[in-house]
């Protein structure tokens, strides 16, 4: 099933290998606890989230530890004391072939839960486009779905839940992926909630490299300098790309090394009308409207072109070719129509 038009399936042009070693790091103050709170309102559909659609996400081995079938009673554990009347509904990367048959197996002999493979193009995995897709309903970024009665999980929050819920288990790490060229190999570490960055990442930076660091990833992430920030359950992946002061040649072949963020060696410059954002746009905007209007110091009518519908999936800078800035430009007009 496609849910859409646009997006683009970067978890096969950028395949990422990790070591399959889990190391634990510990905090060195007290850690803290996950907390999750059955919401006042009724809860009628349940999502979980078994198609990461980025390179750098948790994979689902990680937690699923290939017993799909066991993950799936840990829901049906949690429906009758946190969820009772809701739906459930499994997105799968259809390509994890076993883990679709397995769920599939599950889920004919009950009445309460449906599988759904999904092709795991980019951002596919996006609470609107997830809700469109699996439920048929329209939603806006940033809206709390909650209200209308929908829960989207994914795989680590369910087993949190079930953890700290039914076990009464004391629930204070988590996995967090590390990955990109300026780190010796991409790992998956257990973490204590409040470690700090610097002591992840300790050891792990090659050796005098000029590197960037992005928590929750290039696209939809954040770029930080400030390494005593601490893990809260809000962090999924860090990746640290190295920062290259020379150019690549033909880096579209050489995608495993995701380079795609770093140097801007002489290729910033205008728009050359190429449609390629408008192209890969999952919800059908036109982001190089936004480019010009911004230039031309119309801010505020640059939100006059459907942008409240953006959801910052960061492909269209990821696609131009001009390495124009499209998404910081979203988000600033964005801000501006707030503040008035
Ligand atoms: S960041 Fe917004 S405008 Fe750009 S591709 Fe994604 S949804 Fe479209
Ligand atoms: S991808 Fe970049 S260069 Fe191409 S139309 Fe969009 S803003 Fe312009």
């Amino acid at each position: 099933m496609i849910g859409f038009k646009g997006g683009f399936n970067l978890m096969e042009t950028y395949p990422l290998k990790f070591c399959n070693i889990i190391e634990d790091i510990s905090s060195d103050d007290a850690p803290e606890t996950f907390q999750f709170q059955v919401p006042g309102q009724k809860v009628e559909h349940v999502i979980v989230n078994l198609c990461p659609t980025e390179p750098w996400a948790l994979p689902n081995w990680v937690i699923l530890k290939h017993k799909t079938i066991e993950f799936l009673n840990m829901l049906k554990e949690i429906k009758p004391s946190c969820f009772p009347d809701a739906k459930y509904y499994i997105a799968i990367n259809n390509k994890e072939y076993r883990v679709v048959e397995d769920a599939k197996g599950f889920a004919c002999r009950e009445d309460w839960i449906s599988v759904f493979p999904l092709y795991a193009k980019y951002p596919q995995d996006d609470s609107v486009l997830l809700t469109k897709t699996i439920l048929g309903m329209d939603s806006n970024f940033g809206q709390d779905m909650k209200l209308n009665g929908v829960l989207i999980f994914d795989a680590q929050t369910v087993l949190a839940m079930y953890e700290s819920c039914i076990l009464k288990k004391n629930v204070n790490s988590r996995f967090i992926v590390l990955s990109g060229t300026g780190l010796k190999e991409n790992e998956i570490v257990n973490v204590q909630l409040g470690t700090s960055l610097e002591k992840i990442l300790k050891d792990k930076v090659k050796e005098g490299v000029a590197y960037r660091a992005f928590v929750n990833g290039p696209l939809r992430g954040k770029e930080t300098s400030d390494l005593s920030q601490k893990i809260d359950w809000s962090v999924n992946h860090v990746v640290v790309l190295e920062e290259k002061n020379r150019k690549v040649m033909f880096p579209m072949v050489r995608s495993d090394e995701l380079i795609f963020t770093t140097n801007v060696l002489g290729e910033l410059r205008r728009c050359i009308y190429c449609n390629y954002c408008d192209d890969i746009c999952p919800v059908d905007l036109e982001p190089a409207l936004y480019y010009h209007s911004y230039i031309r110091g119309e801010k505020h009518k640059a939100r006059l072109y459907n942008m409240e519908k953006c959801i910052e999936c960061g492909l269209c800078s990821f696609i131009c070719p001009s390495k124009l800035e499209l998404l910081h430009i979203i988000k600033e007009c964005k801000a501006l129509d707030e503040q008035k």
